[in-house]
């Protein structure tokens, strides 16, 4: 089964045919990184044969992006040399959860894994922005992007320019804001920060296509940003969002509808906290203030 959707000189994307979860495995001269392998037995198997067959005698490194089951039920199939993850992840209060949606997924479907299904160990945990891990000529830098999960990270590889995200900017589904909304936008800001430090050109969600350019990964930001402050707008004036736009962007209906109306119930929560605020009268007059020396 080939299911490798990208695949060069030193990055090779898996999607898995569930919710086109991508499983990138990268090579470089001195190790040989997995992250979030994903969702099938025989899909994580064939990435795992996949890294035996071009490891030689390289270091295996596996990173992983957070903690929904989804992104660590293919743990067990592999035997690294250090595991990456963020010190939330590693501290998460709610391993045990996580664990329990990944033995039910296969309890519904009648899947049994040539594995064992484990919360990764970590080796090394990321606590803070721009923490940098180098192994011999290559070099690993870690951020911290809560908001879709409290223990969100994205790594850049530095020498190929390349960003793995986490579920952050996937074309096939809007913001999924599972911790804060407010965390969510700030995320998505430091992305700007991350690639000023970084110039990575190339970027992998967690989901759905690559994005191969700069103008492509800052147009899905802008829309997940608006998707942001339209929900926001929608919250705060009782006007219900007019959703017709949203699913002619986003194909999958079915499953992301429940998703939108999670996002509407967390972010009414954050409203009624006072945790961000919109005032589309307050902004209109200082947008008008701003063009008032071009009128004289
Ligand atoms: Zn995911």
């Amino acid at each position: 089964m080939n299911n490798i959707v990208y695949k060069d000189r030193h990055v090779t994307v898996f999607q898995s045919a569930l919710f086109q979860t991508n499983s990138t495995v990268v090579e470089m001269e001195d190790l040989v990184l997995v992250v979030d392998p994903a969702w099938l037995p025989d899909e994580v198997m064939a990435i795992s044969n996949y890294v035996d067959k071009i490891r030689g005698k390289r270091e295996l490194f596996l990173v992983f992006t957070h903690s929904d089951y989804d992104h660590i039920i293919g743990y067990g199939a592999f035997r690294p040399d250090k595991v990456f993850m963020s010190k939330a992840m590693a501290e998460n209060p709610e391993k045990e959860l996580r664990l329990e949606e990944a033995l039910e997924f296969d309890d519904q479907y009648y899947i049994n894994r040539p594995y064992p299904l484990v919360y990764p160990a970590a080796d090394f945990t990321v606590f803070r922005d721009a923490v940098q891990y180098r192994h011999h000529s290559t070099k690993m830098t870690f951020y911290l992007t809560p908001g879709h999960t409290a223990d969100s990270m994205m790594v850049v590889v530095w020498q190929i320019g390349l960003c793995i995200a986490g579920d952050y900017l996937s074309d096939v589904e809007f913001p999924v804001i599972a911790h804060s909304s407010v965390e969510y936008e700030h995320s998505l800001n430091k992305l700007l920060a991350i690639h000023d430090r970084n110039w990575f050109t190339r970027l992998i969600p967690g989901h759905g296509n690559l994005s191969l350019s700069i103008n492509d990964w800052l147009q899905r930001r802008t829309e997940s940003l608006s998707y942001i402050y339209a929900l926001r707008e929608s919250i705060a004036t009782g006007v219900p969002m007019d959703e017709t736009g949203l699913w002619d962007r986003y194909h999958f209906p079915m499953s992301q509808k429940k998703v939108h109306s999670d996002n509407i119930e967390l972010m009414t929560g954050e409203y009624g906290q006072g945790l961000w605020s919109w005032r589309p009268a307050e902004n209109e007059k200082s947008r008008q203030e701003d063009h008032e020396p071009d009128e004289q």
